[in-house]
């Protein structure tokens, strides 16, 4: 058994290790019930070891009460911060060796998209998110390399709302709205250590609140896009390299009832139901090697065109939400993210 172990964890190590330029990966979370939940039926049923997730209904009957959704990794609720970081942690350096890396994090608000990126309060390292975790790392990483290549390491923020890109470190300069696509454009600060960078993600969680009736109803409803930029230059043969990573919180996945939005909130939902499904196709078409990769149909796969496919590694972060009460958004999210993975994972045909 102690073989055994040692190869699964070699094993899971080299997937990680080798998510090869042009692929991605999904892994799903389930998040624990929250303070107060208390016999709370769990959707739940199963985790298998393999990336499966069995799913019980509540109101269907007998088997088509169980489903089961397939996945490169899932995490069960008694995960840590650390361990989801971990199989995270050889794309921060692929970045530093100059790929382009985007980790997302996709599921209904509410499901702990926010908690996996950032995690829930920016001063307690231990439970800091994916974002803190790897720049942390990248600093490190830099650090050892330094008699070998020198690193300069820049950081833009920017929220997509509405369809409209905003830059959220606009303190460096005053143009708060980008019209159409001047993503270079937003302010690109450079940046050190890992206290810099929590310097400006307060100022970015501060401008991002700015207009919003309240934060967490806009962050809810825009995604917001950490990016890291790498440019590194051997000392010796004077070569560059260029790497990019974005760290993207989706806005929530939930449809919303046509029959109950109207106005401000029907137009947000249609742009997120929008811009998440040009994701989604994006992505399929990467994954199917198409020819025509829908990039422009919305301004999410814009912004991200050059760190989605090509030289590009990619993992998607599914959040699921256990709460019985939630049955529907959760089958919808596992149907999305499994198509996503479906044809990496080799079940495409489960998708027809
Ligand atoms: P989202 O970003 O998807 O809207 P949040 O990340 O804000 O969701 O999570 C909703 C609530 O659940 C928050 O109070 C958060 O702290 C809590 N939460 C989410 N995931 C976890 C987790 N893995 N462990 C403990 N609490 C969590």
């Amino acid at each position: 058994t102690y073989h055994t172990v040692l190869e699964e964890n070699r094993e899971l190590y080299n997937q990680v290790q080798d998510l090869k330029a042009g692929s991605i990966r999904v892994y799903c979370r389930v998040r624990p019930f929250l303070s107060g939940q208390t016999n709370v039926q769990s959707t739940v049923d199963y985790i298998g070891e393999n990336g499966n997730l069995m799913i019980v209904h509540p109101h269907k009957p007998g088997k088509d009460a169980r489903k089961v959704f397939n996945f490169n990794k899932v995490f069960a609720t008694s995960c840590t911060q650390e361990q989801i970081y971990d199989d995270t942690q050889p794309l921060i350096r692929s970045v530093l060796d100059g790929y382009n890396v985007c980790i997302f994090a996709y599921g209904q608000t509410g499901s702990g998209k926010t908690y996996t990126m950032s995690g829930p309060d920016l001063n307690t390292e231990e439970t800091w998110g994916v974002n803190y975790r790897a720049l942390r790392d990248l600093f490190q990483i830099t650090k050892k390399r330094a008699d070998v290549i020198k690193y300069q390491v820049g950081v833009q923020m920017i929220e997509i709302y509405n369809e409209q890109v905003r830059d959220l470190l606009v303190y460096i300069r005053n143009n708060s709205q980008l019209n159409g696509l001047n993503v270079p454009d937003a302010s690109l600060i450079r940046v050190s250590s890992t206290q810099d960078v929590l310097d400006l993600m307060r100022i970015g969680h501060r401008n991002r609140a700015v207009g919003a009736t309240a934060l967490n109803e806009r962050s809810s409803r825009s995604h917001s896009i950490l990016t890291v930029h790498v440019y590194g230059k051997e000392l010796i043969s004077g070569s560059v390299l260029k790497g990019c990573l974005h760290l993207v919180d989706l806005a929530g996945s939930e449809r919303v009832d046509k029959s109950e939005a109207v106005g401000e909130r029907l137009k947000e939902a249609q742009h997120i139901n929008r811009s998440l499904s040009a994701l989604g196709d994006v992505i399929y078409a990467l994954a199917q090697k198409s020819q025509h990769v829908p990039y422009r149909n919305s301004k999410l796969t814009q912004v991200l065109q050059d760190s989605l496919g090509g030289h590009a590694k990619t993992l998607m972060f599914v959040h699921i939400n256990p709460d019985v009460n939630a049955i529907g958004e959760t089958i919808s999210t596992l149907k999305f993210a499994e198509r996503v993975a479906s044809i990496e994972l080799g079940a495409a045909k489960a998708n027809k």
